[in-house]
């Protein structure tokens, strides 16, 4: 059999750091995988001249599965998101994004399974947006969802929750105030579930998920939910597990995937040896699980599981003393 080829995206700021010491995991464990590497970000702009290089959107088409660091898109006129552009030039249509308690971290809950599983390439993010009054006093943007769009997305969650044996689908919505974009999901996903009664469906509004995660989240299992409001509810859900240092996400379509950290590139800590390593070794284990390979992603869990319930082997944010490297060598010795 020819060796899995992964096309690794360093990106920027934190991470080349948190990238490389999930390649080291993933060696590790013996994987035998190889990698091409490629740029994309201010690393690419830098090199090339251009954020997304046509070399870059090849190995991704032509290798299929991507592990990437965040990446910097520059704020200003004439840049779309890196990161949308990628998800929607690829079809990435399943954002899947799961948290999980791990005893040692300082996070406020214990015994949390979450999966956040968010459309990916509609709603709010659809990127139809400008000022409208000559004044510049004024703006809109556009919201699309399509049938397609929220049937395919459903049907992911609810494929996903019977896969993971899980109970529960949580449809999350806002149909009561956008009725047209909001109810057509609503309405789509609520029809999806009919056709899988081993798997309990709820529906919650949107502001009342926020408040029901904060005081009660062992309530959930798996979410579904549109574009904007899946971004914002999978970073509380990071919240409720020690940040956004632990949350993982897959962007999966039919024919390639992408894996990476939820958080950014966090400028504010690149450079010192600080982030934390665990993001992106948690999006390798979400790779290792799309490729099958089970028995080593849940190597890697429990390795990392053992690390951080030590307390002190770990980075700061999780209340530990320990830098990127020394986490990462710690995880590697324990493997
Ligand atoms: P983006 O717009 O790209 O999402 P952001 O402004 O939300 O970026 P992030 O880069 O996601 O910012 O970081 C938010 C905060 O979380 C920062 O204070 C950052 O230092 C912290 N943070 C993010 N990732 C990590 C990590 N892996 N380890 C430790 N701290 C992190
Ligand atoms: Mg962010």
């Amino acid at each position: 059999m020819s060796k899995q080829i992964i096309t690794v995206i360093k990106g920027d700021g934190i991470g080349p750091s948190i990238v490389e010491a999930a390649i080291q995991v993933l060696d590790k464990v013996g994987c035998n995988f190889d990698y091409e590497y490629v740029d994309a970000g201010l690393t690419a702009l830098e090199k090339t001249g251009e954020l997304l290089p046509q070399a870059t959107l090849d190995a991704i088409a032509r290798n299929k599965i991507t592990l990437k660091g965040p990446l910097t898109t520059p704020v200003g006129e004439g840049f779309t998101s890196i990161n949308v552009t990628l998800r929607k030039k690829f079809n990435l249509y399943s954002n899947v994004r799961p948290v999980i308690s791990f005893k040692g971290t300082k996070a406020r809950y214990e015994n949390i399974d979450i999966i956040t599983i968010r459309e990916n390439t509609e709603g709010m993010y659809s990127g139809h947006g400008q000022v409208v009054s000559a004044d510049g006093l004024v703006a809109e943007a556009t919201s699309i969802v399509t049938k397609e769009g929220a049937e395919r997305i459903a049907v992911f969650a609810f494929e996903t929750a019977r896969r993971e044996k899980r109970k529960k689908v949580t449809i999350v919505h806002k149909a009561n105030i956008l009725k047209s974009t909001s109810g057509l999901f609503l309405k789509t996903a609520r029809e999806v579930a009919t056709r899988y009664p081993d798997i309990e469906a709820q529906e919650m509004i949107v502001d009342n998920a926020c408040m029901q995660l904060v005081m009660n989240p062992q309530q959930f299992d798996v979410i579904v939910t549109t574009n904007l409001f899946g971004d914002i509810l999978s970073d509380l859900c990071a919240g409720l597990v020690g940040g956004l240092g632990m949350a993982p996400g897959a962007n999966i379509g039919t024919d390639c995937a992408i894996f990476e950290a939820v958080h950014g590139s966090a400028p504010d800590i690149a450079g010192k040896n600080l982030a934390n390593p665990s993001s992106v070794i948690l999006a390798s284990i979400q790779m290792l699980e799309y490729l099958g390979m089970q028995d080593k992603a849940e190597k890697i869990r429990s390795a990392l599981a053992d690390v951080i319930a030590t307390g002190d082997r770990t980075t700061r944010d999780l209340g530990g003393s320990f830098g990127t490297t020394d986490f990462t060598a710690a995880v590697l010795e324990r493997l």
